[in-house]
């Protein structure tokens, strides 16, 4: 049994801990904030509640497998259930309609509203299913700095079949050659923004991720996204995983090449193992200050980040669901803002997330809980008190002017979160939501391993490193390191 560490209480983490503990480690969490989760935790206030983070829930499977193989019922501890709807959808030429998650109803909807054929939407969502099949064993499931992962059959079988990622088109290229409608490239470039990527660089390889929502479906944790994380931290610590809150972890001690523990201030915690699931650039910069970083890691493009407005609205608006997207007019030059001019678009893509929706007591009788997010670039000291500002007027014309009902005498409660407050919250370098972007085709190459490779039983887990950012992919990150470390 060894000694385990692990550097923060994000979902990576947490589920890091399961697993270690799993396998008969003991293990200690260190975490900087008073509470859990990291990006996934929720806040209440003026009687609404809002998740802070992550609100598109895919792959329920990871979560369930954690309860299993520690030998527990999953459905007794946390209950989610399947979507219909995929999401509503709002163009600003006066366009609307809800996405089916079932395919073959989605593509008639399409044939419908855009004219799509149904046969090329099939088409595409099911080489959506094979580039999954060909991708998950080599760049979500294993580690990709071992030699392992390609000596197997499945291994062998993504090698072989790397041609047919579509590595060397751009998503957005791939998709306007694919579909008739440039409503209908629209809607599957939105794909690239699941990781934080621009479309118009982004290789159509991101063209796996529909497959998530149309081939697995979208879910709802019934008590809201926060129960990901508070179910999970109740069966590590049934499971005697020790959670220690307030206590920030400044700097990991190395003797003879290997980790010997952490230093939190003046306390000294030994280990044998370290797991860091502090992102992997201040990971370097502020706990191993004698490594030198890896050029990678200090040249990465990071992901976006979001700016959110958290309101409580005074209305119900029955055209609205769980999930809502008012799309830009100019999807190409939104990017452009936000990847090379390093702004806020003047005419955002707005996704506004409804949890009263399905769970009504997040907000009051004849209210709802908004949850409204632009994509914003990553903090490099903009402005940002003057970009929200502008921001909040564009957000409430663009969703009045949709609604055709003003918005702004509606909201009764304000909250928001952007690049830098996500920053200092979760220690994200520059407030990216999902760690690097993956707009280069080698992008998944170039994401730190799950191990170090310079100092021994020191391990990386989270959005930051591989396969990526995302609760899915944090969780899958879990199951690697986990798988590293063994018994
Ligand atoms: P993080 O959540 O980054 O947490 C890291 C933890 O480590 C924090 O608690 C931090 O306090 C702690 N820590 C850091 N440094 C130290 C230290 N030195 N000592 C002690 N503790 C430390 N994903 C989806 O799947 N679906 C979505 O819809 C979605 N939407 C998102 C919307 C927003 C607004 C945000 C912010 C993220 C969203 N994501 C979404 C991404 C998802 O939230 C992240 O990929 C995931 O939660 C990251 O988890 P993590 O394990 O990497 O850790």
């Amino acid at each position: 049994m060894s000694e385990c560490i692990i550097i923060g209480s994000g979902i990576a983490g947490i589920a890091t801990a399961i697993r270690l503990r799993a396998q008969g480690h003991s293990v200690t969490v260190l975490e900087a904030n008073s509470y859990a989760g990291g990006k996934l935790s929720a806040f209440s206030e003026n009687g609404f509640r809002f998740d802070a983070g992550p609100s598109l829930f895919t792959m329920p499977q990871f979560v369930d497998e954690l309860f299993a193989l520690s030998g527990e019922d999953p459905r007794a501890h946390f209950e989610y259930e399947r979507l219909d709807i995929g999401c509503h959808y709002f163009f600003e030429d006066g366009t609307r309609f809800e996405s089916p998650s079932n395919p073959e109803a989605f593509a008639r909807l399409l044939q419908e509203r855009l004219g799509e054929d149904p046969k090329q939407v099939l088409n595409f969502l099911s080489n959506s299913a094979k580039l999954y099949d060909i991708t998950a064993p080599v760049f979500l499931e294993n580690s990709l700095h071992k030699l392992s992962t390609y000596l197997n059959r499945k291994g062998l079988k993504g090698i072989l079949n790397l041609w047919r990622l579509n590595m060397f088109s751009t998503m957005h290229a791939f998709n306007a050659r694919t579909f008739r409608n440039p409503k209908t490239t629209q809607f599957f470039d939105r794909f690239a923004t699941y990781n934080g990527s621009n479309p118009y660089l982004a290789p159509a390889t991101l063209n796996v991720i529909p497959h998530l929502e149309f081939g697995y479906g979208t879910y709802f944790p019934l008590n809201g996204m926060n129960s990901i994380t508070t179910s999970l931290c109740m069966l590590a610590e049934r499971r005697g995983v020790r959670f220690q809150f307030n206590t920030r972890v400044d700097e990991i001690c190395i003797a003879s090449g290997k980790t010997t523990g952490v230093r939190s201030g003046e306390l000294f915690f030994p280990a044998d193992v370290v797991v860091s699931n502090m992102d992997v650039y201040p990971t370097y910069q502020k706990l191993l200050k004698s490594i030198k970083m890896p050029e990678k890691v200090k040249n990465t493009e990071s992901s976006s980040s979001a700016l959110i407005f958290y309101w409580g609205i005074q209305h119900k608006f029955e055209e609205l669901g769980l999930h809502n997207i008012f799309f830009s007019a100019d999807y190409r030059r939104e990017f452009e803002q936000i990847f090379k001019e390093n702004t806020i678009g003047d005419d955002s893509t707005v996704y506004i997330n409804i949890t009263s929706k399905h769970k009504p007591d997040d907000a009051p009788e004849g209210c709802e809980n908004w949850f409204v997010m632009v994509n914003v670039p990553a903090n490099t000291g903009q402005d940002w008190d003057a970009l929200i500002g502008l921001a909040r007027e564009r957000i409430c014309d663009k969703i009045s002017r949709l609604l055709k009902t003003d918005i702004r005498p509606l909201i009764v409660s304000e909250s928001v979160l952007d690049p830098r407050s996500i920053e200092s919250r979760t220690s994200s370098f520059r407030g990216a939501l999902y760690g690097s972007s993956s707009n280069h085709r080698m992008a998944a190459f170039f994401r730190h391993a799950n191990f170090s490779p310079d100092i021994r039983n020191l391990y990386f887990c989270g959005g930051s490193v591989h396969p990526g950012g995302g609760i899915p992919l944090c969780l899958l990150s879990a199951r690697i390191v986990s798988g590293l470390i063994g018994k």
